[in-house]
């Protein structure tokens, strides 16, 4: 590599190594999962919670202090909609954390960062995080699952590969930070730089999360649709939906911190949306107008993979 190149990436790693916190993704992937998926294809099939039977066949490491939970055992109609949108939040309940993956990971915030993120610059030169091979993974198993006879753990394995594809249409798991920023505004200041980036990161998912929550129609609605992507398998769905988001990371990093300018003074910082009016004007709806295009696309592809199974196993 020339001088001025490898000058970039250790720019670039440095502005990576930033962001060592832990990593939400999407919140709500309960909420998404449910909109997505309530006026698609037929998903009352009835389910029972069976043991977790497969620690021979998924061999990748969880944390070891990770225990799978059941949420509905004294329930008698128990369907496959229902564990989808369960269980959507799980690859977040610790089952990552705590792990040695990669000597990378601590750029992508740990073994969590490494496992929901996928972080590429130099127009993919550098891409570091695996979560679309994630969603590979667990779609396997929900394949392997459906053909021995186990429904249930068929679509809990799916209802994991979702999270892990729908992380990838979050913008802020494409990029923490614009370069520019870390360059210009930081001074290369990492601690700084951390601060803010985490800030406008998990205050921008906490926003979409309570709009979800309170039902608020633009965002339900790019999301209760029933078209969906045809791809041919899950892990290239889950790359080209992170490119995508990649295009628009740094407009929505600018609107998010145009909306709300005290995020951008490094202090750690949780908004609260019911007390504080959210700030209405120009910069709110072009951010709204980012945010719905990504939930939809997001929508898409959940949708997506539910067709996708469908057409693997013959359902
Ligand atoms: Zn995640």
């Amino acid at each position: 590599m020339p001088d001025a190149m490898i000058r970039r990436v250790m720019l670039i790693l440095a502005l990576l190594a930033v962001f060592s916190g832990a990593v939400l993704g999407w919140d709500g992937h309960d909420l998404i999962t449910y909109h997505s998926l309530k006026d698609f294809a037929t998903l009352d099939i009835p389910l029972v919670e069976t043991e977790y039977t497969y620690g021979e066949r998924d061999t990748t490491e969880y944390n070891p202090s990770f225990v799978v939970k059941f949420l509905h055992e004294d329930w008698d109609e128990l369907t496959a909609f229902q564990v989808l949108v369960d269980y959507a939040q799980e690859p977040d309940w610790d089952l990552d954390t705590g792990l040695e993956l990669n000597p990378l990971q601590m750029l992508t915030g740990g073994s969590q960062g490494w496992r929901h993120q996928r972080y590429t610059l130099l127009g993919g030169l550098i891409a570091l995080g695996v979560a679309p091979e994630r969603a590979q993974h667990f779609y396997d198993l929900a394949v392997y699952a459906y053909e021995q006879g186990d429904l249930y753990w068929a679509f809990r394995f799916l209802s994991r590969s979702l999270h892990y594809l729908q992380d990838m249409g979050q913008p802020y798991h494409s990029l923490p930070m614009p370069v520019a920023h870390f360059l210009t505004k930081h001074r290369l200041n990492l601690t700084n730089a951390t601060i803010v980036g985490e800030n406008v990161h998990y205050n921008l998912e906490w926003y979409v999360e309570w709009r979800l929550t309170q039902e608020y129609e633009p965002f339900i609605d790019v999301l209760t649709r029933t078209d969906y992507v045809e791809f041919a398998t899950v892990e290239q769905a889950a790359l080209d939906l992170n490119n995508e988001v990649r295009r628009i990371v740094e407009r929505q990093y600018d609107l998010t911190l145009a909306v709300w300018p005290d995020l951008g003074i490094p202090v750690k910082q949780t908004l609260d949306f019911e007390r504080d009016p959210v700030p209405t004007g120009k910069f709110l709806t072009e951010l709204h107008e980012i945010i719905e295009q990504t939930l939809g696309r997001t929508g898409e592809y959940t949708r997506g993979l539910i067709w996708r199974f469908k057409q693997d196993v013959g359902l």
